[in-house]
C-alpha cells in the first residue's frame, strides 16, 4: 500500500528529506552481527533496516541442485510484515521472487563459485523496514555478509540508485520519490573491474537522462564501497574482531 502522493517531490531545489539532488541519505554498516551465520550484515540506510546472514560454502539441500563443477548461490529476499506501512502478508510474492533472483545473479560473477564444487552459499536477507532503494541496500549487506563469512569474491558489489523525480535526475530515491518519481535506476557495480552486475529501470529517461542517472548512481556506489570496507575493516582490522 503507498503512502499519499505529494503534490510536489522537489521543494525549493530540495528533496522531500531535505537531500540535495546528488546526495546519499545516512548509512551504516556493521559487519558480522549474528553468532550463528558465517558471515552477517546489519544495514541501516536511511530508514531502511535490514540484516544479511550468509550460511556456506555448504551441502547442497536438494542435492539434485548440486553442480559438479561449482557451487551454487542462492540469495533469498524477505520482507517482515511490519517492515511497510500496511502490514505485509508473510510468505513470497511476485516481488520478493524477482528481489532474491536479480540480487543473486548480482553477485553469481563475483564469487569464485567454482572453488567450491558441488556445494551451496545461501545468503538469507530480511527487510525489517523499507523506505525505498530496500534492492541495493539487500544487495550491498549480502556482499559484505559473504565477505564475512569469507567467501571468496572479486570484490564487493556495491548498489545505488539514480532516478528522475519532478524533472531532476536525482541520487538515492526514498519510498516517496521511487513511488511517485518518473523513473528509478538500480545500479550494482564491482568497483575493482568497473563491471555492472545490476541494472533495472523502472519509468521513462531519455537517453541523456539515462546516461547522466548511471553515472550518479556509480558515483553513489562508490560512496557506498567505502562504507562497506570500513565496516569490514571495523570487525577485522580492530583488536577485539567485533563482538557477535
Ligand atoms: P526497492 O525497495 O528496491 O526500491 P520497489 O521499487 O519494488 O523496490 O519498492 C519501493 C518501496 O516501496 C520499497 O522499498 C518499500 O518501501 C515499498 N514497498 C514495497 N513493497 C511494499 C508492500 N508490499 N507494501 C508497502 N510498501 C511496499
Amino acid at each position: 500500500m503507498k503512502v499519499g502522493k505529494p503534490e510536489k517531490l522537489i521543494v525549493n531545489g530540495k528533496r522531500l528529506d531535505g537531500r540535495a539532488f546528488d546526495e546519499l541519505r545516512p548509512i551504516k554498516i556493521k559487519a558480522g552481527v549474528l553468532k550463528r551465520a558465517d558471515g552477517s550484515c546489519y544495514l541501516e540506510w536511511g530508514k531502511n533496516k535490514i540484516i544479511a546472514a550468509c550460511y556456506g560454502p555448504r551441502e547442497v539441500h536438494p542435492r539434485h541442485l548440486a553442480r559438479p563443477d561449482r557451487a551454487i548461490l542462492r540469495c533469498v529476499y524477505k520482507m517482515a510484515p511490519f517492515s511497510v506501512k500496511e502490514r505485509k502478508k508473510p510468505g513470497p510474492d511476485r516481488r520478493s521472487v524477482e528481489l532474491s533472483k536479480v540480487i543473486t545473479e548480482a553477485l553469481e560473477n563475483v564469487v569464485f563459485l567454482n572453488l567450491f564444487p558441488r556445494s551451496a552459499i545461501d545468503v538469507y536477507i530480511e527487510v525489517l523496514q523499507a523506505e525505498g532503494g530496500t534492492r541495493c541496500a539487500s544487495l550491498t549487506a549480502a556482499s559484505v555478509a559473504l565477505a564475512d563469512a569469507g567467501v571468496p569474491m572479486k570484490d564487493l558489489v556495491a548498489a545505488c540508485a539514480a532516478g528522475k523525480v519532478d524533472g531532476e535526475i536525482v541520487l538515492d530515491l526514498f519510498e516517496l520519490e521511487d513511488n511517485y518519481g518518473e523513473a528509478d535506476l538500480p545500479v550494482g557495480i564491482v568497483p575493482r573491474t568497473g563491471e555492472i552486475t545490476l541494472l533495472q529501470m523502472d519509468g521513462n529517461l531519455t537517453r541523456e537522462e539515462f546516461e547522466k542517472a548511471l553515472d550518479l548512481a556509480i558515483k553513489g556506489a562508490l560512496q557506498v564501497y567505502e562504507l562497506q570496507k570500513a565496516a569490514l575493516k571495523e570487525k577485522y582490522g580492530g583488536e577485539n574482531g567485533g563482538e557477535q
